[in-house]
């Protein structure tokens, strides 16, 4: 991080270039979509990448800049980019670094869509890929082919949980060189730093916890420059998967409390986690805090802190139902991240475009809540989720 500043000071000053506008503390929204030059050579030249400059929206802007700084800083990356969701800087990166013939290896349980968009990939592009039981590193190893050009590690992964060891597989990686890419949406720079574990590269779902109030949606990507640099060209300036000035001003916004709204999600799902796993009626609860958590010693060592998501099961698809209709503070929605809690049920929403028998490999139950555990008094979110397991 930028003069080793903590995670803690970096969070609220990254980014900002007080200087150059005028003093003011919170970075403008430039909507301009054109940017004047002052005569035909300096138009020429910042065209031409002679001169730092702006000239088209879709290829970014100071506010967007200003964002892709703030998380160059906190994932210590040498070059960031921002777009217009999670899914658009998966496909930047997918997009941008893979050709035909080549292969990637991604966990069996992971976010829906990656896989969703590996699958039209092969489809129509010839991309190849295997997914792996992710929570033991050698499955990345006994995955790899001649053509295997990524390593695709998503941890903690949604909804389960798992966690990969992420230094194990990105040394992996480096001896056969392949790419080794984490998506952090779950963990955030707070709890986990993949470039210092040694992957090459770090994608965020800035919509979750980045951005943090459930009111925007954006994407990052920040690591290697030359592949920064090959995903923004395919992301950006081809398929123009731009971010709104708008939304990137409210994921800077978003990012000046992150350290002090993560301490609390970590906090708040951790006592949570407990006092599910002790319920009787509970069947199974996924945390990384949880001594019972196949990974917790690799979580431990490598997050700082466990996060604020939980998933649990509770028996059935009807018994799932029966809870989250019996929910009063908790809302039943399918994002993550924001500071309110939120419980979704896996199955027939999130990961219901994935066949049963493609969620019993990926080891999603029918009974798999997964919960967003938000900033409330910890008690009360507690209160609500004991009465509603009351009423299953
Ligand atoms: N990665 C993870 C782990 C996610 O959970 C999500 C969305 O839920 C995404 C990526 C995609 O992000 P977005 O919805 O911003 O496109």
């Amino acid at each position: 991080m930028k003069n080793n500043r903590s995670i803690y000071t970096a969070s609220v000053h990254a980014g900002s270039e007080i200087k150059e506008h005028f003093g003011a503390s919170s970075t403008p929204v430039f909507n301009a979509s054109l940017y004047r030059f002052t005569d035909a050579d300096e138009g020429a030249a910042v065209h031409n990448l002679q001169k730092p400059g702006y000239y088209y929206g879709r290829l970014g802007n100071p506010t967007t800049g200003a964002l892709e700084n703030a998380i160059s800083e906190l994932e210590s990356a040498e070059a960031a980019v921002a777009t217009g969701s999670g899914m658009s800087a998966i496909a930047a990166v997918f997009a941008g670094l893979l050709k035909s013939g080549d292969h990637v290896v991604l966990p069996a349980s992971r976010y829906s869509t990656t896989g969703y968009l590996l699958n039209h990939l092969s489809d129509h592009f010839n991309v190849e890929f295997t997914y792996v039981d992710a929570t033991s590193a050698a499955n990345y190893r006994a995955a790899a082919r001649e053509n295997t050009k990524l390593f695709w590690i998503e941890s903690p992964s949604n909804p389960l949980l798992n966690i990969t060891d992420i230094a194990e597989v990105a040394s992996f990686a480096h001896e056969a060189g392949i790419i080794a890419a984490v998506d952090n949406t779950f963990a955030t720079p707070f709890n986990q730093s993949p470039l210092a574990l040694g992957a090459d590269l770090v994608v965020h779902s800035a919509t979750k916890y980045l951005g943090g109030h459930s009111d925007l949606t954006a994407g990052l990507l920040a690591g290697r420059a030359d592949l920064v640099q090959k995903a923004r060209e395919v992301g950006i300036v081809y398929f123009g998967g731009s971010i709104a000035p708008q939304a990137a001003w409210l994921v800077l916004r978003g990012i000046k409390t992150l350290a002090l709204r993560m301490e609390r999600h970590n906090n708040n799902a951790y006592a949570i986690a407990n006092m599910l796993n002790e319920h009787p009626s509970v069947k199974a609860v996924f945390y990384p805090g949880l001594e019972s958590h196949k990974n917790h010693e690799i979580a431990k060592t490598q997050m700082k802190g466990f996060g604020g998501m939980v998933s649990f099961d509770v028996g059935g698809a009807e018994e799932a139902k029966r809870f989250l209709n019996a929910l009063d503070l908790v809302a039943i929605a399918t994002s993550l991240g924001g500071v309110e809690t939120i419980a979704q049920h896996s199955a027939s929403m999130t990961h219901a475009g994935l066949s049963p028998e493609e969620r019993a490999k990926a080891g999603i139950s029918d009974g798999l809540i997964r919960m967003s555990v938000g900033i409330e008094d910890p008690d009360e979110i507690a209160a609500d989720l004991k009465q509603a397991i009351e009423r299953i």
